[in-house]
Formats: C-alpha cells, structure tokens, sequence
C-alpha cells in the first residue's frame, strides 16, 4: 500500500489495521529468541497469556489464522477421517481445501442456518456409523462469529454436547470470538467452553499485524507444533510479531464495543436511503444490499473521496480499530451524495 493509502477508510476488512504506537514500540523492544527452539521468551508470553485467559493448558503461535485451522485439523483427524464444518465456514470454503489436500480429511459440510448455526438434527444425522463404508466422523468445527453473528452459548453448549456424546472432538474457530465475547459480555473461558480447541485470530479487529493463537490439551498442542514445523510455519525470532498479539489480547479486547457501535451507527445511517436494504449488524459487520445498477458508481465516488470498499450488491463493510465515528460519518455522506444524485437507481 501506498503512503497515500494510509488515510484511507478502508472497510473491507478488520484485517487491514495497522499496528499501534503502543504496539510497534512493544515490538521494538521484545526480548527474542529462537521460538524453534522454544527460545523466544516473547512468544512463550503470549502463548501461556492465550492458553490462561481462554482456559486451554497449552496454546501455539500460528502466522495466519488459516495456518491455525489446518494446524487443528490436522491434529484432530488423520487420514480418512472427516469434520462436520458449515457450507459458509472459513475452514470449508476460504482455506483452498487445506484439510483435503494436506491432511486427507474429508470434510462434511452442512447448511448454515440463517443464524449462523447449523442444525442440531443435522449434525446428529451426518455422523456416521462405525462401519468401513464410512469416513470416521471425528471432528466438528463451528466458527463463532459468523458473517458477524455471534452464535448463541445454548446452542453452542448443545452442539458440543452432542458431538461429544457421539465420540466427536470439537474445535472453534473463533477468528474473532472476542467480538462475540464483547457482545455477549462473557469471559474468554465461558465463550469457548465446550470446544476442545480454538483458533483466534490476532491480526483482526484485535490489531495486531499478523498471527493466530491455537489453544488446546498439551497433547493437542505438541501435535499441532510437528504439523507447523512441517508446514512451514516454524519462525525464529518471533517474538517481535508475538509482543503485538499479546499487547492485543491484553488490551484491545474491550475496544472492539466501538467497533459494534460504529457498525450500528454506519448501519443506521445507511437505512436512511431507500434503494439500500441493510441487515442489523450485531457485531463489526455491516450487510446492504443495493441495486446492482449502482456498484460501478459508487464505487467510482467512493475511491474519489478515500474510502475502500469492495461494493457488490451484496456489500459487506467491516468496522475496526482504524476507522473512528467521524470516519463512520463520512462514509454515510458518500453514500447521501451518491444516492441523492442517482434516484433512477433507487428500486433494488
Ligand atoms: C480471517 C479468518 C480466518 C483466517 O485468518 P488468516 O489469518 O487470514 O489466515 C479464519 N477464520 C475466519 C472466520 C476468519 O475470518
């Protein structure tokens, strides 16, 4: 990205965040080692603070949040083993198959409900029998939250439950389950109770320029570091990426309710405009849908007057740590414009 992009409103993901004053200072002076070796004393820190505060026994420092999923995957199923996964989960259809392709395990996708859940008779329904026909069920994975749902703790604990129940192991995705710990206004520990790992993403709305954190049994966690050796994603002196996740973890949790509030302030401003349908956002996600007419030139007015966005008529807008109210606000008058200007496109 370009110096002058650095001013952007950029809200196509709560990816793109920069690191912090704070943060790159923290950075600057971690103590470091070899994190191959388990020298990194930065790394250790963050992965005993993750491990503490969602209430695993061991966690690992992962580059991406992909890498995490797979690294779980990978350690709960071997070859020819399957997980239940929903249609619209990342682990199914953002991470390029990782799970096929390098852990021979066969996923089982299900419907997603509107909600974000998937239901309960149809996960009891798609484990599968001990009998050599079948792949080994082993595994279910759920991602909490979803398209920035946050899934409700009564489903969660009867999803985990039965999967339990039927000799399945159960991982969370929960890139960003502290969104869903904000909004619910629950501990770390109550929000990933049920799940036998979870994945959280640090390089989210949390801020940090890169990593995940895989937190599970140490016996989890010691398979889950071979098959990162293997893959590529042992780093060496990792503790300055580390330093900024666990400033992350340890500081950016609470500020994600701005984050909400901006996605609410930006939904309702959008509202206002009639040829816009918008979904009440419950966390950092904002959905409208808007006449297919209107993409191109909007997203012409909108790159004119700094603000990134991918507009499709169904457009996702992510709010985050770089992106404060007034910016939220100057979004909203973009649009005004746009749509004041272009009333022939006002029926969907
Ligand atoms: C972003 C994301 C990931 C993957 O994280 P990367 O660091 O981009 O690889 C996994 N799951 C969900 C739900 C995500 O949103």
């Amino acid at each position: 990205m370009s110096e002058s992009q650095q001013n952007w409103i950029d809200l196509r993901s709560d990816t793109v965040t920069r690191p912090t004053p704070a943060m790159r200072e923290l950075m600057h002076t971690a103590e470091l080692g070899d994190d191959v070796y388990g020298d990194d004393p930065t790394v250790n820190r963050l992965q005993d603070y993750a491990a503490d505060l969602f209430g695993y026994e061991a966690a690992l420092f992962a580059p991406s949040g992909t890498q995490s999923n797979l690294l779980a995957l990978l350690a709960h199923c071997a070859r020819g083993d399957e997980y239940i996964v929903g249609q619209e989960a990342h682990t199914y259809k953002y991470e390029g198959g990782g799970a096929a392709v390098l852990g021979s395990i066969q996923p089982q996708p299900l419907t997603n409900q509107a909600d974000g859940s998937i239901a309960l008779d149809d996960i009891a329904n798609a484990i599968k029998p001990d009998d050599f026909h079948f792949a080994r069920s082993r595994l279910l994975a759920l991602e909490n939250t979803i398209g920035g749902k946050v899934l409700p703790p009564d489903y969660l604990q009867a999803a985990t439950s039965l999967a339990h129940e039927r000799g399945l192991a159960t991982h969370l995705d929960g890139a960003r389950i502290c969104n869903a710990i904000v909004k619910l206004g629950i501990s770390p520990r109550q929000a990933v109770q049920g799940f036998d790992s979870v994945s959280v993403c640090l390089s989210k709305g949390l801020g940090a320029p890169i990593g995940s954190v895989l937190c599970g049994s140490h016996d989890l966690i010691a398979q889950a570091k071979r098959w990162r050796k293997m893959l590529g994603g042992g780093m060496r002196q990792a503790g300055m990426l580390a330093a900024a996740g666990l400033y992350a973890l340890e500081h950016h949790i609470p500020r994600l309710a701005e984050d909400h509030a901006n996605a609410e302030r930006l939904a309702n401003g959008l509202r206002q405009i009639s040829a816009l349908q918008v979904q009440t956002p419950q966390t950092n996600i904002v959905y409208a849908d808007l006449p297919a007419t209107a993409c191109a030139g909007l997203a012409e007015l909108l790159r004119e007057n700094g603000i990134l966005a991918r507009v499709t008529p169904h457009m996702r807008m992510v709010t985050h740590l770089d992106v404060p109210a007034a910016d939220i606000d100057k979004v909203l008058s973009v649009f005004q414009t746009y749509f004041s200007k272009h009333p022939g496109v006002s029926s969907i």
